[in-house]
């Protein structure tokens, strides 16, 4: 039930003036935001762009370079995160899936209607609905609210649904409780997904969240029941 007491706009404009204007996405190229997501498991985005980096640099991120590389120098770019042997498979697969299902290139894929592009994107490790909408949106392919599991919690938290026992729930019932008010344009919709990204990760952590400080908090139904 949506017992949110602020618009999505209202919302997404305070966290621009407590955050400032985020700094456009620095990876639009479908395949290399897929390689992204998997590179190091559980790392910062500080470790995750040095992984990202040194794969760019040492290997490449074209499919037949990482299909042509060892795995213990991708694992060794995987030690970012925890598990680098699960991230240096994973790298292959998505290698192998972009190789010989997609010729080696994503970008037709997001010229197929919504649904048949979202079910190509969700084969490759990692990648869900939440995950192929933001591929989908930063590559400016279609304008859809993606969120990851930062923004939805904001949202949650701002009344917007309740949170359920199962993610993928939680997510389709956020989106419905904004999709009348979202925004039309990809900048507007890239700056809602960007603030509300940065407002889970530095405020509204998943445990203990910063209330004291946070510019939501006259309206926030999470802090008035804690
Ligand atoms: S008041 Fe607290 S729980 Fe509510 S949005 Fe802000 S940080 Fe999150």
């Amino acid at each position: 039930m949506d017992t949110s007491t602020i618009t999505f706009s209202k919302l997404v404009d305070r966290l621009q003036r407590h955050y400032g204007s985020p700094r456009p996405p620095a990876l639009t190229d479908p395949l290399e935001l897929i390689i992204w997501e998997n590179i190091a498991y559980l790392a910062s985005d500080e470790r995750r762009a040095e992984a990202f980096a040194t794969l760019k640099r040492s290997v490449g991120t074209l499919p037949q370079q990482i299909l042509a590389a060892k795995h213990s120098a991708l694992a060794a770019i995987g030690k970012a995160g925890i598990l680098p042997d699960v991230s240096a498979e994973k790298l292959l697969t998505i290698a192998k899936i972009a190789y010989e299902e997609f010729d080696s290139e994503l970008q037709s894929v997001l010229k197929k209607p919504l649904p048949q592009a979202k079910k190509a994107l969700k084969k490759f490790p990692s990648i869900g609905d939440p995950g192929a909408e933001k591929i989908l949106l930063l590559t400016r392919s279609y304008p859809v609210m993606a969120l990851d599991s930062n923004g939805l919690r904001v949202l949650c938290r701002m009344g917007f649904a309740e949170e359920q026992k199962n993610y993928s729930a939680t997510y389709r019932s956020v989106q419905d409780a904004i999709r009348r008010q979202l925004p039309k344009d990809y900048d507007s919709l890239i700056r809602a997904h960007l603030l509300l990204r940065q407002h889970g990760q530095l405020l509204c952590k998943r445990s203990q969240p910063r209330c004291a400080g946070c510019p939501l908090r006259d309206e926030c139904n999470y802090d008035r029941k804690a």
